[in-house]
């Protein structure tokens, strides 16, 4: 079967799936977010990031990864010489959660019962896409990918496996290099793109594959 053949199903299945979450109200979520963000890339792409859910930006834009997060994370993927459009970028949880201060909307952490409402969308995502490896940026993503609490400041920086098998290497979010004390964020960043330069094998050969 062509490539474009075996793409093309899972590539419905996806938008498909992406239409679904848009509509599902399983936790509070949904009810209170302008619309559901779902992931972005290639259908079999052999790398898929899992951030922990859309910011107040990727909420407007329906669209992953577009916030100041979003940007240093591909700051990193430059850096690391991998090629952004041959990722999988998704988040955890599906819906914007935060709190009203004034007219700004803040970020707030998704509890444990929304994200465990929300990994069935996350699993199915993977299922159709495929990927040989993923890597969970932060506690909820790695608690949803692992499906088991996460201590991300000692378990960061190796693979890990999954139920079925899959490796997933374990990281910070980037938001927490952006809210980090200013006076370690050049030994943070250094740290965080040494543990991403573990899942180059995978990016690379995904680049070679383009
Ligand atoms: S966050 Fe997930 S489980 Fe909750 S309503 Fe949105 S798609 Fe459904």
């Amino acid at each position: 079967m062509s490539a474009h053949g075996r793409g093309l199903k899972p590539l419905v299945a996806l938008q498909e799936l992406g239409e679904a979450t848009n509509a599902c109200r399983e936790c509070p979520l949904g009810e209170n977010a302008t619309q559901s963000v779902f992931g972005e890339g290639p259908v079999h792409a052999r790398l898929m990031v899992v951030g922990e859910q859309p910011g107040d930006k990727e909420d407007l834009a329906g669209r992953p990864f577009v916030g100041p997060a979003g940007r240093l994370f591909d700051r990193a993927v430059a850096e690391l010489g991998w090629s952004r459009d041959k990722l999988y970028v998704t988040n955890a949880v599906k819906h914007f959660k935060y709190e009203l201060r004034g007219k700004r909307r803040i970020h707030k952490t998704p509890a444990q019962r929304e994200a465990d409402a929300c990994r069935h969308w996350l699993e199915s995502e993977i299922s159709l896409v495929e990927p040989e490896a993923l890597i969970a940026l932060g506690a909820v993503a790695a608690r949803s990918l692992l499906g088991r609490h996460v201590a991300v400041m000692s378990e960061r920086g190796r693979w890990h496996e999954d139920a079925a098998g899959r490796k997933v290497l374990v990281t910070l979010h980037p938001s927490a290099l952006l809210r980090g004390d200013p006076e370690q964020k050049a030994a943070a960043w250094k740290a965080w793109l040494a543990d991403l330069s573990l899942a180059s094998k995978v990016a690379r050969a995904a680049r070679a594959a383009a």
